[in-house]
């Protein structure tokens, strides 16, 4: 259990190439939560059928559930056994504490949202807990994402149509996009430019002009991430990886997948209190997803081993 500064440092530095290799030959890496060890399974499957690079993620609940060091620790087990190259993501840390334990839990992203948390929190607020989390992060190498403020929706299955006329006064300019990189020194933004959370009865749309002109404005090294991917088409994750997304979140269509296939396996089989037994079509469902996202985001086959 837990792994050495020179091993984290190691893997820092394969996360940060990842990332350049995003940039240099245009293609986004998936974000996939993992509620459970049946998601890491799916996850880790799908990524060594394609050859692709992931990185799996936990959000306060999750780390809840299972714990940082378990968390690193099944990762590192996952990636040995599959051959797959994996990283551990910290998605939506709600304060400076919990990102600095996951910094020295070896996860080689943090996403702090210190707005999740406290959605009263003042630009000041957001960007002093960004900052000191990135110094922090200097420790180990690890990449620190962040955003101006909360994004609309929730990880959630919503009934609701999309307002975009109301949505699209939180869209990031490049203005903003520039002025949080200098003031917080992040790796990774993450952009507002119609990606919501949850899944909604629409589809979502992407404003690819506008992201277009936030990537032309900031400078060619730093990243740009997508949260609430699930619910897109997904030509808009095509064409966000070429104009140069490096990263995508994906939960709720995972979730969706995990949840509905769940309810007819149990009750298929009423007479089963092994549930251990009838995963497989879980796993499997999940997987399909995970693939899916893979393919169009064009990481398949990116990975690098070593
Ligand atoms: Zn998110």
């Amino acid at each position: 259990m837990g792994q050495s500064i020179e091993k984290i440092r190691e893997n820092t530095n394969k996360a940060r190439e990842l990332m350049r290799r995003t940039r240099d030959q245009h293609f986004c890496v998936g974000a996939f939560n993992v509620d459970n060890q049946d998601c890491l399974i799916a996850i880790s499957r799908a990524a060594q059928k394609l050859n692709s690079p992931v990185l799996v993620e936990v959000t306060h609940d999750e780390v809840s559930a299972i714990g940082i060091d378990n968390i690193r620790d099944l990762v590192d087990n996952y990636k040995e056994e599959y051959g797959i190259e994996m990283y551990v993501n910290l998605d939506h840390g709600h304060d400076v504490e919990v990102a600095k334990k996951a910094i020295d839990g070896g996860f080689e992203f943090i996403h702090i949202d210190i707005s999740q948390a406290n959605p009263d929190a003042s630009y000041d607020d957001i960007v002093s807990g960004t900052r000191e989390v990135v110094e922090y992060a200097k420790k180990t190498g690890a990449l620190v994402e962040s955003e101006l403020h909360g994004f609309a929706g929730s990880s959630n299955m919503h009934e609701e149509d999309i307002d975009y006329e109301e949505i699209r006064k939180s869209f990031t300019t490049p203005e903003e996009a520039i002025s949080f990189f200098e003031a917080t020194g992040v790796d990774t933004f993450a952009v507002a430019v119609g990606n919501l959370h949850g899944k909604y009865p629409v589809p979502k749309i992407l404003d690819l002009q506008l992201l277009a002109r936030i990537r032309g404005a900031i400078d060619p090294n730093a990243l740009i991430s997508l949260h609430g991917g699930s619910g897109t088409p997904m030509h808009f994750f095509t064409d966000a990886a070429k104009i140069g997304v490096s990263k995508v979140n994906i939960n709720s269509d995972m979730r969706y997948a995990y949840r509905t296939t769940l309810e007819k396996v149990l009750a298929d089989n009423p007479d089963q209190f092994a549930v251990v037994k009838i995963m497989e079509p879980v796993r499997q469902a999940v997987q399909e997803v995970v693939e899916e996202k893979i393919a169009g985001f064009g990481s398949t086959g990116m990975a690098v081993l070593s």
